[in-house]
């Protein structure tokens, strides 16, 4: 009989088919793929008889309350206990997770951002997964776990909202095959998106507002300029964490090709960026220290200085010029 390759997928499914307790975790502020991949996998190991903590820096945002066990959710600075392994789901590199102490472990790294810094035992890093969940899926598979009902909705969350609502590069036949078995298991796509888009809170709406209102259009309006401060989000009585996809909201006109959000707070500048297809954003990312994928990607500068906002403009500027 002839034994197939290994592949880091494969052999991340034997480490965790051989131990019995695990952590999970992902990157601070998380969003809906970081929570969907995680909670998925711990309920098929926990499926399986295995012991499960997930850990994660900073609460899941309001909107995603839910989510089925997103409540199971620890949240620490650092995690003392040994484990089997430690799996990092969805994190370029192992300082983004904002939990410390976690390089003692046996790490299982498994993402698809571009830029990977490889800092597992194993790493399974894959650019051409929509969404980490995926791979998760797959995994869930490989396991031999029973995709329930609760774990597809983890799963549909996560690919949902990191593709945009099915908008943006990468997806592709295995991502409607994913889909197709989330389908099979009664999961309603018009209830999870209702959940997903339709469950904002006014906080929310009033904050979008101003930011568009407010709004900077540069370079022959093909840069969109947005920035919001603490003062702008506590006059309209918006959570910071409750901004998640309104960054994407410039691209709607044809004119736009790239957009900066600015979010000035506590001193600090982070920096999300966003463009349409042709155009390597994540460069700009990378010059700073940030990373992410060639359309959305994003970086924080701890010290801003007044020329920061139009450096970033014109280096922007520089990757959507043609030359
Ligand atoms: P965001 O604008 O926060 O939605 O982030 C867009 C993408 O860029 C996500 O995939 C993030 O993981 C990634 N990203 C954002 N900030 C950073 C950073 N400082 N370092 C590396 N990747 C980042
Ligand atoms: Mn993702």
């Amino acid at each position: 009989m002839v034994t197939p390759p290994q592949t880091d997928a494969s052999r991340i499914r034997d480490t965790l088919l051989a131990g019995t307790r695990f952590l999970l975790t992902s990157h601070a502020r998380p969003d809906g793929d970081s929570l969907g991949s995680q909670l998925c996998l711990g309920a098929a190991l926990r499926q399986l008889g295995k012991q499960v903590r997930i850990v994660n820096a900073d609460p899941a945002p309001e909107s995603y309350a839910f989510l089925p066990d997103v409540s199971t959710i620890e949240i620490a600075e650092s995690v003392e206990e040994m484990f089997d392994a430690v799996v990092v789901l969805e994190c370029s590199s192992l300082d983004r997770t904002g939990v410390r102490e976690l390089e003692r472990q046996t790490l299982l790294n498994i993402d698809h951002h571009a830029g990977n810094a490889m800092y597992g035992a194993i790493n399974w890093h894959d650019v051409s997964a929509c969404a980490c969940a995926e791979l998760v899926s797959d995994l869930v598979e490989a396991l031999g776990a029973t995709l329930t009902q609760a774990m597809a909705t983890q799963l549909y969350v996560a690919i949902l909202t990191d593709t945009g609502s099915f908008r943006h590069a990468n997806i592709t036949d295995r991502t409607f095959r994913i889909c197709q078995r989330i389908a099979a298991t009664g999961v309603d796509p018009a209830t999870i998106a209702a959940e997903v888009y339709n469950n904002g809170s006014v906080g929310r709406l009033r904050a979008t507002g101003t930011l568009l209102h407010q709004m900077r259009l540069e370079h022959e309006n093909q840069i969109a300029v947005l920035t919001l401060t603490d003062a702008m989000l506590a006059e309209a009585g918006c959570a910071s964490d409750d901004l998640e996809g309104i960054v994407n909201l410039p691209l709607a006109a044809r004119d736009v090709q790239a957009v900066i959000f600015l979010k000035e707070s506590g001193g600090e500048l982070r920096v999300s960026l966003r463009s349409k297809d042709a155009i390597d954003i994540r460069q700009v990312a990378v010059s700073y220290g940030g990373g992410g994928h060639r359309n959305a990607s994003g970086f924080t500068v701890e010290h801003p200085t007044t020329d920061t906002r139009e450096q970033v403009i014109k280096r922007v500027a520089g990757v959507i010029t043609v030359p």
